[in-house]
């Protein structure tokens, strides 16, 4: 779970983490961004008529990522459903807000951006208070030993290196169709890149 959740925590574990200030301090120097998924579900097998499967958004204030995720899942011939991730200026100023209301900005917004897209059969939004790691426990140890007897380990993102890449050129293959994938290659940080990706992206040659 999340640092700051680790530290909302009741009984032996909290109690545990206030004997060790060091423990206690480098768990609430975590920092974690926040952002919204979007969900657009058909019930009908209708083209989503767009070049790409999965995108990475560069210029838009609102929208950092988008997949028709049938698609990306190699499933072209079920009905489609689209998922959309706001960016961490977004998170950042709207996670306290209703998510109804979020909800209703955020489809706004992507009838202004994909005015072809047809209505769609249901909606869903879920927030993400903790998404991706901004700031990692002090010294990234990868995990730390909360207690020795019964042994309690904590681990996860939380605790590692941020794996941020910025190259000039990113070749991925979709392993099932073997089309390339569709991330502009601009120098800028491919972070989508690592999603599927089982090293740390330093593995990764830029050509
Ligand atoms: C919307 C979104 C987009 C992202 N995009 C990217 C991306 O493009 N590239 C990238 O590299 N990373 C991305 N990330 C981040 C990536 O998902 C995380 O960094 C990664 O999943 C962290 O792995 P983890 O094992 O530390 O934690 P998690 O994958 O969160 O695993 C924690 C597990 O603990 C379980 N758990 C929680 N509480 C308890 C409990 N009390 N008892 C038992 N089990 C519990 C949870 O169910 C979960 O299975 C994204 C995250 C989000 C939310």
């Amino acid at each position: 779970m999340p640092a700051p959740q680790i530290l909302q925590l009741s009984g032996s574990v909290r109690e545990k983490i206030k004997e060790d200030p060091s423990v206690e301090n480098g768990l609430k120097s975590v920092k974690y961004s926040s952002r919204y998924a979007l969900c657009l579900f058909y019930n009908a097998k209708i083209e989503i008529d767009e070049p790409w499967d999965v995108k990475y958004i560069y210029d838009d204030e609102i929208f950092r990522y988008v997949a028709i995720d049938n698609k990306k899942r190699n499933k072209p011939d079920s009905p489609p459903a689209i998922v959309l991730h706001t960016t961490i200026t977004y998170g950042e100023e709207n996670v306290e807000r209703n998510i109804s209301d979020v909800q209703s900005d955020l489809l706004d917004h992507v009838k202004k951006i994909f005015p072809g897209w047809p209505e769609p059969d249901f909606v869903k939004c879920q927030k993400w208070r903790y998404s991706q790691v901004v700031t990692p426990y002090p010294g990234n140890p990868g995990f730390i030993v909360v207690q020795q007897d019964p042994l309690l380990i904590a681990c996860g993102d939380g605790f590692t290196k941020l794996q941020v890449l910025t190259i000039t050129q990113l070749i991925i293959t979709d392993p099932h169709t073997h089309r390339k994938s569709s991330w502009e290659q601009d120098g800028k940080a491919m972070y989508q890149g690592c999603w599927f990706w089982p090293y740390p992206v330093s593995r990764l040659h830029p050509t």
